[in-house]
């Protein structure tokens, strides 16, 4: 297939891709295959119950290539030949599922391309985990348009954040199409600088990391504390506040 435009790779430099040459050939040298890193955490994500029924997914960006699943598959049986390979900064369409060409390129597109712009991400997980769902709808994230929450071992996991800092993510309201959240989480990215992450109300999460690596860590304690938070508060516990023995945080006040 040649590319669109007849548009040169953005990895190889070639004018045009080879029908019969692999995608696993077109990743930068000393990289992992980013095709083999979705297909691998589709699967693992659609087991934790992530990625369930076609919803969510995940984008891996080299260089200015950037590595899509289709729109409206099953994330478990994603195959390599149906990863799309976009132009970061054109957002052309580079290579495009060949045995398969009814495929669409996922609709999550554009919010992942918000965080391959704005934040530089090498990776952008988006999840419809009942976790992240819930989590938009208990009272105090209702009433801020944001979840906070701190003492807990796992925001250690989130960078730029300690033990004792507070974790905020931003809360964007759903839309009836997924690629109409773009603008919304695009000014929540510049609202909450430190956020490695954007919730959208009854929906899911969009988090993203340097990497495949970063991101997946960043997803998984993510995932954990909007658990806790659930648990805590069917508990009658403020996971918003300090724990009154913490005495780091209150010795001001002894
Ligand atoms: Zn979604």
């Amino acid at each position: 297939m040649e590319l669109a435009n007849g548009a040169g790779c953005c990895c190889c430099d070639d004018r045009h891709v080879d029908t019969e040459r692999p995608l696993d050939r077109m990743y930068e040298e000393g990289h992992e295959d980013p095709v083999s890193v979705i297909t691998g955490l589709c699967r693992q994500f659609y087991q934790l119950g992530w990625v369930t029924g076609t919803g969510g997914g995940i984008s891996v960006r080299q260089g200015r290539c950037v590595y899509m699943a289709p729109s409206g598959v099953q994330k478990e049986r994603i195959r390599r030949q149906d990863i799309f390979v976009l132009d970061l900064e054109t957002g052309e369409i580079l290579q495009r599922p060949v045995s398969t060409p009814s495929l669409r390129v996922s609709q999550c597109c554009p919010l992942f391309y918000n965080a391959f712009r704005l934040r530089d991400a090498g990776a952008c997980i988006h999840t419809h985990s009942p976790a992240a769902v819930m989590v938009t709808l208990l009272p105090r994230t209702q009433a801020d348009a944001e979840f906070r929450i701190t003492h807990l071992e796992m925001i250690k996991g989130i960078p730029l954040h300690g033990y004792h800092d507070t974790l905020v993510i931003p809360v964007i309201d759903n839309t009836a199409h997924e690629e109409e959240l773009a603008g919304d989480m695009a000014k929540a990215m510049q609202r909450y600088p430190k956020s490695p992450a954007v919730l959208v109300r009854r929906h899911g999460l969009y988090a993203w990391g340097r990497d495949d690596v970063e991101a997946k860590t960043v997803t998984e304690c993510l995932d954990y504390l909007f658990d806790m938070a659930v648990r805590m508060q069917h508990a009658g516990i403020d996971y918003t506040e300090p724990p009154v023995d913490c005495r780091q945080c209150y010795a001001s006040d002894v």
